[in-house]
């Protein structure tokens, strides 16, 4: 700790919520270096669908090291690449009759919107980019530029430019429809909204506080990018892979996006690999264009290809339908127990936020969690929900030891045990 606080820099962030040195994992579980073991309801923010060093993916992987595989290629073409390309189209987009273009960017999920706002402006010859309060699409100047939170939004950093922010599905209330918003912005020439290259947009926003989009919503808001030739993005970097329940976030709703942004658990493994997939008429780059160094993660490849074995049967999907409802039942559960909080619980699949009237609470609850050995975060914009990521692979047993901790930690909080304890 000494070191980190001696040599890392200021800007370091989820070692502030978890202060111990974390050391092995495997499956749910964490280990810090003094044995210590965390159940692991946080998931490297999206990025461990199925849990910490899933057997069969660590296998494919130990194999292709062991035999020297291709480690690094920048975007040549390699056994493992296209192994991962044929997979993930026969596994995943054939099947639900997608027709995709890939492309690897960067390795960060940050890159791969990069990569997809400027292949939309560059396919439509437009350059705005209409972008939902709340938006989260990471750091870079172009996705900041589409991400809502002012925390990130520095002033002094240049190219906050070429976005219009219009309300999620939900912002004003139940009963305002903000699609309707957008289509009013977008007929009428003196809104002072320019008609956008694309409509970016999360199905649930998971960094802004687990704000879920109707499928009624989203297929409007599909509706209304045809209508006046605007693109339709997905950004799916959290909440695709499985998280919803579904491999992409959006299949409920059958909207069929232009462009969709993978990253995180696309590798399941936790391997940086990013990856936008293009209607193929968009794919209207040039050789090079959108270039890097990274885009050609083998070892990423490998484990991503493995890691699609679990689309191939419908037991991943039943498991996460299984473990969402027994998480929604427990948290009904506190929701009872504790009518005085006024708890909210929204999401689905195997994401789940949960928001009480008091923050204070929420965020001594999350402390209080990994106190008792439950590694659990916060999002929102004011960091007032509490965000519950399991791995998807996740037993009865283990989901019942979490809630377990969840309930028993919520009720010292409330006792007002912890409530002295300085954050
Ligand atoms: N979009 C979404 C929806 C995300 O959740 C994130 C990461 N939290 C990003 C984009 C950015 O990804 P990265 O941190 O890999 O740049």
């Amino acid at each position: 700790m000494d070191v980190i606080e001696r040599l890392e820099s200021n800007v370091r962030s989820y070692c502030r919520s978890f202060p111990v040195v974390f050391d092995r994992a495997s499956g749910p579980y964490v280990y810090d270096a003094a044995g210590r073991r965390y159940l692991d309801f946080f998931c490297g923010a999206g990025a461990l669908n199925y849990g910490h060093n899933e057997p069969g993916m660590k296998r494919a992987l130990l194999d292709y090291l062991e035999r020297d595989g291709v480690v690094h290629a920048l975007d040549m073409t390699t056994r493992a690449k296209t192994e991962f390309l044929e997979r993930l189209d026969q596994i995943v987009l054939a099947p639900r009759g997608l027709s995709y273009r890939m492309q690897f960017t960067g390795p960060t999920g940050a890159n791969a919107v990069e990569a997809a706002l400027k292949l939309a402006r560059k396919a439509t010859g437009r350059s705005n980019i209409v972008a939902f309060t709340n938006a989260y699409h990471g750091l870079s100047l172009g996705a900041l530029a589409v991400t809502a939170n002012s925390s990130y939004r520095h002033e002094s950093f240049v190219g906050r430019v070429n976005a219009s922010f219009v309300p999620f599905d939900g912002y004003l209330g139940p009963d305002l429809n903000t699609v309707r918003i957008l289509e009013r912005l977008l007929e009428d020439s003196s809104s002072g909204v320019d008609r956008p290259a694309a409509v970016i947009v999360e199905t649930i926003q998971a960094e802004g506080g687990i704000n879920v989009a109707s499928a009624e919503w989203l297929r409007q808001l599909e509706a209304v990018c045809r209508r006046f030739g605007v693109l339709l993005i997905v950004d799916d970097i959290q909440m695709g892979c499985g998280r919803t329940g579904t491999f992409f976030s959006f299949e409920t709703s059958g909207i069929r996006p232009d462009m969709v942004v993978l990253s995180k658990s696309i590798s399941g493994i936790g391997l940086p690999m990013a990856l936008l997939l293009i209607r193929p008429d968009l794919d209207v780059w040039a050789p090079g264009e959108h270039t890097g160094t990274f885009r050609g993660n083998n070892a990423a490849f490998v484990t991503a290809a493995a890691a699609l074995r679990f689309w191939e049967t419908p037991d991943l999907a039943q498991n996460i339908a299984t473990s969402g409802s027994a998480l929604v039942a427990a948290l009904d559960g506190l929701r009872l127990a504790h009518p005085q909080l006024g708890i909210r619980i929204r999401g689905r699949g195997l994401v789940y936020g949960v928001e009480t009237t008091e923050p204070a609470v929420t965020e001594q609850l999350a402390r209080k969690c990994f106190e008792q050995g439950l590694i659990v975060e916060l999002c929102g914009g004011s960091r007032k929900v509490l965000k519950l990521l399991p791995p998807l692979t996740v037993t009865a047993e283990v989901m019942d030891a979490a809630t377990g901790i969840l309930a028993a930690s919520l009720a010292a909080v409330v006792d007002g045990q912890h409530l002295s304890v300085s954050l």
